[in-house]
């Protein structure tokens, strides 16, 4: 009879008296990294740069989404809210993609038992001593017709291919190595560098997409408007914007009167009763 307990993954085999214990692969892997969800998802083990780095991607977004994006969508074309909505799922799904992903691990215990430089050591005294071994010898590849050095990890007992370097954060060795990324929390390596550069190109689209709350924020300031803006710079284009009657003189008094005066009640009385037109 065989039955499996799922609590332990222990298979149980009462005819024969065996007991093997299972335990999932990432339980015992060896590296510095953290998994989740069953193993689903894994990330490096300095997680508080990545949280910053979402807060600071998602708190002006939300902010410019809900105070921005309305007067935009309005006023000049519902094109550039859809945008910056897309590049921001694009920029969020990206990173947490790319932090949440295997950046392309080496397994261990590939060539655990390397061969070894021999050397002499002709001052020896112990005549069968003169030879001893020292470090792992490198191994020579050609690829189109260069030649590349292989060499050996002690810590993960492997011969690095080309291009993979060994994470000191992670502790492991990772397949085209590009860096450790602290602001993701992962190494950049083969199997999640397309989603780094994504996460990267979206997030600098979306800057250019925000610099709209720039321009916004200086209009702000010189306590102006867009229609303003726009009639002094192309209809007039030496106009004098100081005589702008709402210009308060003073940049916080302008920002301060934007943002904190009382909002005006509605003109529509939408919800008041009144004799029906004919
Ligand atoms: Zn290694
Ligand atoms: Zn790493």
């Amino acid at each position: 009879m065989r039955f499996v307990d799922r609590t332990t993954s222990t298979i149980i085999e009462n005819n024969t008296s065996r007991h093997t214990q299972l335990v999932r692969n990432y339980k015992q892997f060896p590296g510095q990294n953290k998994f989740f969800c069953g193993g689903r998802f894994m990330t490096s083990r300095e997680y508080w740069a990545f949280i910053l780095a979402l807060i600071l991607l998602i708190a002006p977004s939300v902010l410019f989404g809900i105070f921005t994006c309305p007067f935009i969508w309005e006023k000049v074309h519902p094109a550039i809210p859809i945008v910056f909505a897309y590049l921001f799922v694009l920029s969020l799904t990206s990173m947490i993609k790319t932090s949440w992903t295997d950046p392309g691990i080496i397994p261990r215990d590939l060539d655990p038992f390397p061969v070894l430089e021999r050397y002499e050591d002709p001052g020896s005294p112990y005549s069968d001593s003169t030879w001893h071994h020292g470090i792992p010898i490198q191994k020579e590849v050609r690829i189109k017709d260069r030649s590349w050095t292989l060499r050996y990890c002690d810590t993960c007992r492997i011969y690095r291919p080309p291009r993979a370097s060994h994470c000191r954060q992670c502790d492991n060795c990772v397949e085209v190595e590009d860096h450790h990324c602290i602001w993701l929390n992962n190494c950049i390596g083969v199997r999640n560098y397309r989603p780094f550069i994504l996460a990267i190109v979206c997030i600098i689209l979306l800057l250019m997409v925000g610099g709209l709350t720039l321009y916004h924020c200086s209009l702000i300031l010189r306590g102006i408007t867009t229609h303003e803006q726009l009639r002094a710079s192309v209809m007039t284009k030496h106009s004098d914007l100081s005589a702008n009657p709402y210009n308060k003189g003073n940049p916080v008094l302008n920002m301060t009167y934007v943002l904190c005066r009382p909002r005006p009640k509605s003109y529509l009385r939408r919800r008041k009763y009144s004799p029906a037109v004919n």
